[in-house]
């Protein structure tokens, strides 16, 4: 008896230590997988403390620029990885689909780019109208600046130039923009004299010449990346190349390796990301003026802004993610973390676009023909943050200005508020800048952009975090949406120069795996026989 005590003891310890082992470990495996997502978060909390406590020394421009210092690194860091990361990721992405499935892909993202688009523009203009945070007064604001008007027109018409940019070197840090100067114009006018002092009219004729001055649009360049034009191009190309069967390998090779090597880079970078955020953020906060302006229009301004972007972010995309896929968004999104706070903290998506890569592809295990193929699309031409809010103020500068927008108008702003959104660059307060051509279309004075500048950085950087929110998202539905053509392209193996996917397990270069390379191999002499 005595002995089966013991025993039952003995076991009962084994036991106890057995699970006190079990949750060290769970422990430690959740602390070592979630380190970089704990630093970063930690890196926020710490860069909001920091600021505040340094605000009341009252430090001086250079001084802020010196604190702000590691955070500009981690700018420049990101910035670096963008461009290599953009054309590669692309070209190889539209490399591995054939043109069917690429032209289905594009068109499931299509439809969720101009969806979200819309309903984000839908919920801006909703929150705005019913909260109606301007009161018809411009005297609580700080003094205006005269800002450079743009023509609608020619800004859509920019749009679709800088798709295709007729030097590619030259697309890597410019982009085309019209600019406004004057000529004189000479007009012949034929006057018939009137003989006055007879009162009759003699019919003489005279031909006069009269000058006037004229605005006209003149081509210009402005500093910045046109991703567009380059998501065009590598598109296209990659589209190209993957088409070319043996033909085409070498590059594909070539693109699938840069691209892995810069993924590579971007895995050294991220541990230096929660530094770097924690910089940039307390750096805004020592730098940002002083928080009475907070108050009246502008506080309930920004408060209206936060409603909108919270609405679209944690109930609309959440919602239709779990419509669509019927899994957990919310553990989506915990694998997003990252991505989230490096937004927070550059206010930039092209800059987040590496850790949004490696988010999706590693912790949500997004098949990389998905993410490479719909990420730097949606960095360009997605932010529903930006439309939602360029509809927003919008609204409000009316409001301030106390004018009515009739439905007419509000639809107009609608339009041009998802056309703005896609022209906005994917760098800090972009869509500052082009709220002109929203302003513009229903003839709002394009000046009161101002009235908003004091709190547009901290509104920028939640409206990109819900830009790269929606981008993620989407690759998430297109990636369900489009689990057909990626498991027959497994199999299949058309042109593909990428990875099998495989969840959990590393990727392969196919051209490494001789098993596969023999079914391209066979795909393509099928392809080239039926093509003869
Ligand atoms: N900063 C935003 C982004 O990078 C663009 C904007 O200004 O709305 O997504």
């Amino acid at each position: 008896m005595q002995r089966f005590r013991e025993g039952i003891h003995i076991r009962t310890m084994k036991a106890k230590r057995k699970v006190e082992e079990i949750s060290k470990e769970d422990v430690k495996t959740f602390l070592k997988k979630n380190a970089f997502v704990l630093f970063t978060v930690g890196a926020v909390i710490a860069g909001i403390i920091l600021g505040f406590a340094l605000r009341p020394y009252k430090m001086s421009y250079r001084e802020m620029k010196y604190f702000s210092f590691p955070g500009e690194l981690l700018m420049r860091m990101l910035q670096m990885l963008v461009l290599p990361l953009l054309i590669s990721s692309l070209i190889t992405g539209m490399a591995a689909l054939d043109s069917k499935a690429s032209g289905k892909m594009g068109m499931r993202a299509v439809i969720y780019y101009m969806t979200t688009t819309f309903i984000a523009v839908f919920i801006g203009i909703l929150v705005v109208l019913i909260i109606h945070p301007g009161k018809g007064s411009k005297d609580e604001f700080g003094k205006q600046q005269k800002i450079e008007q743009v023509s609608p027109a020619d800004a859509f018409l920019d749009l679709i130039r800088n798709m295709f940019p007729p030097n590619l070197v030259q697309a890597c840090t410019q982009q085309f923009k019209t600019k406004y100067g004057k000529r004189t114009v000479h007009v012949t006018v034929t006057v018939t004299v009137n003989d006055t002092l007879f009162n009759t009219t003699n019919g003489t004729q005279e031909v006069m010449e009269i000058s006037r001055e004229e605005v006209i649009p003149v081509p210009g360049q402005v500093n910045g990346v046109n991703a567009l034009g380059l998501v065009v191009f590598s598109m296209c190309f990659g589209l190209i190349i993957g088409n070319m069967k043996e033909q085409g390998q070498l590059l594909r090779d070539f693109f699938d390796s840069l691209n892995e090597a810069i993924m590579r880079l971007v895995a050294i970078i991220m541990w230096y990301a929660p530094i770097g955020i924690l910089f940039l953020i307390a750096g805004k906060i020592v730098e940002m003026d002083d928080l009475t302006q907070m108050g009246g229009q502008l506080g309930m301004y920004t408060i209206t802004v936060i409603i909108g972007l919270m609405i679209h972010g944690v109930l609309i995309l959440p919602t239709l993610y779990f419509v669509i896929t019927r899994q957990n968004p919310f553990i989506f999104i915990a694998g997003l973390l990252q991505a989230l706070v490096t937004a927070l903290g550059t206010s930039s998506s092209s800059a987040t676009l590496p850790v949004t890569f490696k988010c999706l592809e590693e912790n949500n295990k997004i098949d990389k023909r998905i993410t490479r193929f719909i990420l730097p699309v949606g960095a360009t031409i997605n932010m529903d943050g930006t439309a939602l809010y360029e509809a927003l103020a919008a609204i409000f500068i009316a409001q301030v200005n106390n004018m009515e927008m009739n439905f007419g108008q509000i639809i107009t702003i609608s339009i041009t508020a998802t056309a703005a959104s896609i022209g906005a660059a994917g760098i800090p307060q972009a869509g500052l800048v082009t709220m002109v051509i929203v302003l513009t279309s229903v003839g709002l004075p394009t000046d009161d952009i101002t009235l908003i500048i004091a709190v547009d950085w901290f509104l920028d950087r939640l409206r990109t975090t819900t830009n790269v929110l929606g981008d993620s998202i989407g690759a998430g539905i297109v990636e369900f949406l489009s689990r057909n053509e990626l498991s027959s392209k497994d199999v299949e193996m058309g042109n593909s120069v990428l990875e099998v996917k495989e969840r959990k397990k590393p990727y392969k270069l196919i051209s490494q795996n001789s098993d596969l390379e023999n079914n391209r191999n066979a795909a393509a002499l099928t392809d080239g026989q039926s093509g003869s």
